[in-house]
C-alpha cells in the first residue's frame, strides 16, 4: 500500500524537514579532524529535541543513536562512537526527524581535511547522482526510472551501486512503501503519483558493489573495504513538473564546502 499524502501532510513533512535541515547544519559546523563522532550525535539530538522534534532513528528497531555515522568503507547504519575523525576520512551522516506526526530523512557525506582526488570524485558523483535521480521523480514516470538514472550515472563513472539497501516512502512511518532502489530498468516498478513522498538515497561504492554486515548487527560496510558515499533527500511527487525536495543540504553547504 502506497499512501498518497495530502498537501497538508506534505507541509507537515516539510516542517519536520525544517528541523532536520538545521540539525544537519549544526552538525556540519563541527565536522572536522579530531572530533569524536559521538559529539556529532549529541549536537543533532539536542537540536532536534530543543526544537520539539524526536530523532527518528533513536530506538528504531533498537538503534542506539540519533545519527547513523558511517566512516570510509562503512556504507550506512554505523554507530556514533569515540572514533576521532582524521584527515583523509569520509563520513556519511544520516539523520531523521519525527515532528507533528511525520518523519523526514536526509543524509550527506563529507570529506575530512584533504581526501584523495579519487575519493573526492566519488562524493561529487554520488551527490550529483541523487539530483539526477530526483529529476526523474515526476508524476507518470516509474520507480525504475529513478533507479536506472542513478545507476547509469554512477556506473558510467566506474562506480558501483549498492543493491541490498534502498530508498523508501516516508510519512507517518520512517520506512513506507514503495522501495526506491538505486538501480533498475526504465519504465519498470510502481508508477509515480502526486502525493508520494520518497526518500531517494544513492549508496555508491568506489570498488565492488558487495556489502557485508558487521558483527554489531547494524553497520554495513563494503566487502572490499573501499570507500562508499551516501546522499539522501526526502522529496514529494507533484501534480506537474519536478519533485518538491522537502529536505535541504543548504545549511550544511553554507558552512562546509567541497
Ligand atoms: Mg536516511
Ligand atoms: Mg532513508
Amino acid at each position: 500500500m502506497i499512501h498518497l499524502k495530502t498537501r497538508e501532510e506534505i507541509d507537515r513533512i516539510k516542517e519536520s524537514a525544517g528541523i532536520l535541515n538545521r540539525a544537519h547544519g549544526e552538525v556540519a559546523k563541527r565536522v572536522e579532524p579530531g572530533v569524536k563522532t559521538e559529539v556529532l550525535d549529541k549536537i543533532a539530538e539536542e537540536y532536534i529535541r530543543d526544537n520539539g522534534g524526536m530523532p527518528s532513528f533513536k530506538g528504531y528497531q533498537g538503534f542506539p543513536a540519533s545519527l547513523c555515522i558511517s566512516v570510509n568503507e562503512n556504507v550506512v547504519h554505523g554507530f556514533p562512537s569515540k572514533y576521532e575523525l582524521k584527515d583523509g576520512d569520509i563520513i556519511s551522516i544520516d539523520c531523521g526527524v519525527f515532528y507533528n506526526g511525520f518523519h523526514s530523512d536526509c543524509a550527506y557525506t563529507y570529506p575530512i581535511g584533504k581526501v584523495s582526488d579519487e575519493v573526492l570524485s566519488l562524493l561529487i558523483a554520488t551527490r550529483a547522482s541523487l539530483y539526477e535521480g530526483i529529476s526523474f521523480a515526476r508524476q507518470g514516470n516509474r520507480i525504475g526510472d529513478i533507479g536506472y538514472t542513478i545507476q547509469q550515472y554512477a556506473e558510467e563513472r566506474g562506480y558501483t551501486v549498492v543493491r541490498e539497501l534502498v530508498g523508501h516512502g516516508v510519512g507517518k512511518n520512517l520506512h513506507e512503501s514503495p522501495e526506491v532502489p538505486n538501480y533498475g530498468k526504465r519504465g519498470r516498478g510502481p508508477k509515480l503519483k502526486a502525493g508520494m513522498v520518497l526518500a531517494i538515497e544513492p549508496m555508491i561504492n568506489l570498488g565492488q558493489r558487495n556489502i557485508v554486515q558487521e558483527s554489531d548487527g547494524w553497520t554495513i560496510r563494503t566487502k572490499d573495504r573501499l570507500p562508499s558515499a551516501h546522499f539522501e533527500h526526502t522529496v514529494a511527487i507533484t501534480e506537474t513538473g519536478d519533485a518538491e525536495i522537502l529536505t535541504s543540504h543548504q545549511f550544511i553547504e553554507e558552512v562546509f564546502k567541497f
